[in-house]
């Protein structure tokens, strides 16, 4: 059984067609990624898994349960985390601040038990500080664990952003363009946090990721996407030389 399944999933906003049937499934343990021209429909999957949007027919099975049946704040409890193309950080707040809020929403159908049982929320207050402090650690932030989002580099808030993601201990992470306006070094960097994140975490990853040059060294298989619809599937090597997907990206 695949961790996560697409089946035959459509998506229209008003009379354009974001993505249209599209069956995919990602195994357990792999890195996978979803590429395409702008437009192809790649944000929309991810907002489909991460149930911000509904598909019109089709369905998405994780773990064997059928997705569209949780409510939507309930993915997160589920085992699903997601970085943003456009990095979704509270500007005001420390890092610290930031990955202890994700926590709290990982955790938001238990909020008003915590108030409830206070000697299990201290319990939970523990627990989320451990699985934060753990993914600082884990990602090297320890130096700007308490500065504020707004002072720090395009670049650390991009991990600062991947580690909001870890700190809900996904089964599933769910990465929205990770290298995008990252520096060959840092792009670099991010390969490496991508690498360890599967090996030493366990976590499966499915990525939509513009930097063939990383696709090709982190992921497993590749899906490309034209208009909404499969162009190709295989390896990155495989997709990368499809004759549909050559000519997806020389005529855009
Ligand atoms: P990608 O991430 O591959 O660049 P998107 O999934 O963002 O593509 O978009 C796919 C298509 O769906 C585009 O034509 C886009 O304009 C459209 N689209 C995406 N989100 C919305 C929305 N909320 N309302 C209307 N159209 C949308
Ligand atoms: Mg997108």
């Amino acid at each position: 059984m695949s961790l996560l399944e697409l089946e035959n999933v459509t998506l229209k906003f008003g009379g354009v067609t974001a993505v249209n049937n599209l069956s995919m499934s990602v195994e357990e343990g792999e890195v996978f990624a979803l590429v395409g021209p702008n437009g192809a429909g790649k944000s929309t999957v991810f907002n489909m898994i991460s149930r911000f949007y509904r598909p019109f027919r089709g369905s998405i099975r994780f773990d064997g349960k059928d997705l569209l049946k949780q409510k939507p704040n309930q993915v997160s409890s589920q085992g699903i985390a997601r970085t943003f193309q456009n990095i979704e950080l509270f500007e005001r707040a420390t890092v610290l601040q930031n990955l202890l809020v994700g926590r709290h929403r990982h955790r938001k159908t238990m909020l008003l038990e915590e108030m409830l049982f206070i000697g299990r929320a201290r319990a939970q207050e523990r627990e989320n500080r451990l699985a934060v402090e753990e993914v600082i650690d884990f990602l090297d932030l320890q130096a700007y664990r308490d500065q504020h989002i707004a002072g720090l580099p395009y670049g650390v808030r991009k991990v600062v952003e991947l580690a909001r993601a870890l700190a809900t201990k996904p089964r599933l992470l769910l990465l929205d363009e990770p290298a995008s306006g990252l520096s060959v070094e840092e792009t670099q960097d991010m390969r490496w946090w991508i690498e360890d994140i599967r090996r030493q975490m366990g976590i499966t990853v499915l990525m939509v990721e513009h930097d063939m040059g990383l696709v090709g060294k982190v992921c497993d298989r590749v899906l490309a996407l034209a208009d909404g619809a499969e162009l190709a599937q295989g390896t990155p090597a495989q997709v990368q030389a499809h004759p549909a997907v050559i000519e997806a990206y020389l005529g855009t």
